[in-house]
């Protein structure tokens, strides 16, 4: 935990799928609206930087979801990303790109991927990413090599394994943990018969994944951020020493406000700072 006085926001934002643009407009109006800097973003995967046809080749989805995106103007210097931007991997990303770089890289000018397990200091913060989904059939085996690639399913390369799992728990602890797909059994109650009513609602006993919520466990992070579900919704999960970690997950960019939040970090602790003031939508 930021062990100084400094106090500052960040930001989390939810599946980009491309969308790079949006995202930097729509952050750039609340910083500018807010009058807040932000000193750096999380972005909790599905965030597909394609450089070009080549690496949009290598993601996994079905052929109407192959859209090249934003990322290529990053790359190619013609924009540029205002604040440094941290993403994991999702279950849609270019994996002929990213996995070269398993333990993380720099692709562009404020742009870092942080690996399938990575851990970064963020202004005191102590940030781990750890990339990908959970496949029970898979979980046990190695990643498969990426020589691969292009002779068995784009999926196979998608997936977190045990491996990763025990190189994040070895670290010990986190302040933020950023995963792809929600950690299980984060529910609250209340929630369950609200959630139930919405359209394309998960499933409150059935969302999310065991190995998310065992590193919540293990790592007591005050934050945990993910995405993947394309919906919003604040949780938490209380452990067993009566410490608890805060649960965001975000919706997607397309969708709008709802896959953004700001969270303010001082010797308090971090704390979301709600209504974004979202009169525009980005
Ligand atoms: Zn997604």
């Amino acid at each position: 935990m930021a062990s100084s006085s400094e106090s500052f926001c960040f930001a989390a934002v939810g599946d980009v799928h491309g969308r790079m643009n949006r995202m930097v407009s729509f952050l750039q109006s609340w910083s500018k609206r807010a009058r807040r800097d932000l000193a750096f973003v999380l972005q909790v995967g599905d965030f597909e930087p394609h450089r070009d046809e080549a690496d949009l080749a290598t993601m996994s989805a079905p052929a109407r979801h192959k859209h090249l995106g934003d990322f290529a103007d990053y790359h190619q210097k013609r924009r540029h990303f205002p604040w440094p931007v941290y993403f994991i991997g999702g279950n849609h990303e270019p994996h002929g790109y990213l996995d070269t770089h398993p333990r993380g890289f720099q692709l562009t000018e404020n742009c870092h991927y942080l690996g399938r397990v990575g851990v970064i200091d963020l202004r005191g913060l102590c940030v781990m990413g750890v990339s990908g989904i959970h496949d029970e059939a898979s979980f046990q085996k190695p990643h498969p090599p990426l020589s691969l690639l292009g002779t068995i399913s784009n999926k196979a390369f998608t997936y977190f394994h045990e491996e990763d799992i025990e190189r994040a728990m070895s670290f010990g602890r986190a302040d933020v943990l950023v995963v792809h797909d929600w950690p299980s059994g984060i529910i609250a109650d209340e929630d369950r018969e609200v959630l139930a009513q919405q359209r394309r609602s998960p499933d409150a006993d059935a969302v999310g994944n065991e190995y998310a919520r065992l590193l919540a466990e293990a790592l007591h992070p005050k934050l945990v951020l993910c995405g993947h579900l394309h919906k919003s919704y604040r949780g938490a999960l209380i452990h067993a020493s009566g410490a608890d970690s805060q649960v965001c997950c975000l919706a997607s960019v397309e969708q709008g406000p709802e896959a953004f939040a700001v969270f303010q970090v001082s010797p308090l602790g971090i704390q979301e700072i709600t209504h974004l003031g979202t009169q525009e939508s980005p």
